[in-house]
């Protein structure tokens, strides 16, 4: 249970707000707290576009309904057993405002992590970042871009990948690196990623930190990769990690 439960500091503007896509309290299905009870705050915007991307209206059509970080901090709190956050999206740290919605999670006593692509540094309070760089089988190419028009392929393909950022956050944060794997060809991308980040970070990467983590929002598509993608874990040393979320609840909202 979090420590302190002030919900509210009249000292701080109404107008602090950020667009939220849905805010629930589930299972983290993935990644080294896989199975924590966890309340998800999912933000809305991004400044890439994966074809795949699991949360499509914080992305391709993103929602612009602003929530209050009173009214966010508030409905945390309602679900008075969980005191672990998870600050998804989307991309949160596009957003401002998501260093003060960290702020005030760290002050009530949550456990915070951020669900991040790795492109942007921001300093806040983060228990944990979660950074997902992508790889070049994300990119949203014509036959893939699910608007059908492939306008983003370029855009996507320059910002995906920032080693100099995503060294700057393994130095400052308690980080895992997860990769979103379709198949063995994605292999050589990670190892090169990981190299140029180990030369570029002042802090170790262990083998461990790097997971690996089927791609799939649908128990079919997990099923399918599955298998392949832990024994590629195993054979390189790196850490596998299930989607119990997609086990638990197949792609269901709000899960
Ligand atoms: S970085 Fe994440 S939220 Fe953004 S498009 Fe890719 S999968 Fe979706």
């Amino acid at each position: 249970m979090p420590v302190n439960d002030t919900i509210t500091d009249p000292d701080r503007p109404d107008s602090e707000a950020l667009p939220i896509n849905e805010l629930f309290h589930s299972i983290q299905g993935e990644g080294r707290l896989a199975g924590v009870a966890s309340v998800f705050v999912r933000t809305s915007g991004c400044n890439l576009r994966c074809w795949f991307c699991d949360s499509y209206h914080t992305s391709w059509e993103p929602v612009h309904a602003q929530r209050s970080l009173d009214a966010i901090v508030s409905e945390i709190q309602s679900y008075s057993a969980a005191d672990h956050v998870v600050l998804t999206g989307g991309e949160p740290l596009v957003h401002a405002e998501s260093v003060t919605l960290l702020e005030r999670l760290e002050e009530l006593g949550y456990h915070t992590t951020v669900e991040t692509n790795g492109t942007i540094h921001r300093e806040a309070p983060i228990d944990l970042l979660s950074i997902s760089p992508k790889l070049a089988s994300s990119t949203p190419t014509p036959q893939k871009d699910p608007t059908g028009s492939g306008e983003w392929a370029d855009r996507h393909e320059k910002r995906r990948v920032d080693p100099d950022t995503l060294a700057a956050l393994v130095d400052t944060y308690e980080f895992q690196l997860k990769f979103v794997v379709t198949d063995a060809g994605d292999l050589p991308e990670i190892e090169r990623i990981v190299d140029r980040v180990r030369s570029a970070a002042r802090t170790t990467i262990a083998d461990s930190d790097v997971l690996l983590m089927p791609e799939g929002t649908t128990r079919e598509a997990i099923d399918e990769r599955r298998n392949e993608v832990a024994q590629l874990a195993l054979d390189n040393g790196y850490r596998y990690t299930p989607r119990l979320h997609v086990d638990l609840w197949n792609d269901a909202p709000g899960t």
